[in-house]
């Protein structure tokens, strides 16, 4: 089962971190805010990284419905 990762977009500040981590699944959009551009773009483990070094957290990751990030 795949993570499901969801952003706040009114949380999110676009520090770009989580596209650094994760640069194939996290991309920043025309207006700053961060964007799921593939939710299996990269490693899970590096997906959850990214989760985790989000300095607003702003985001949010699941599996089947079970909180991870
Ligand atoms: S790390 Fe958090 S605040 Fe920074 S761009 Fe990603 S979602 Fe936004």
């Amino acid at each position: 089962m795949a993570l499901e990762i969801v952003i706040d977009r009114e949380v999110c500040m676009g520090s770009g971190n989580c596209s650094f981590w994760a640069p194939n699944t996290f991309d920043l959009d025309d207006d700053g805010v961060a964007i799921v551009t593939d939710p299996v773009g990269d490693p899970e483990d590096k997906v959850i990284l990214a989760g985790q070094g989000c300095p607003t957290q702003a985001i949010s990751i699941t599996r089947n419905g079970e909180k991870i990030v």
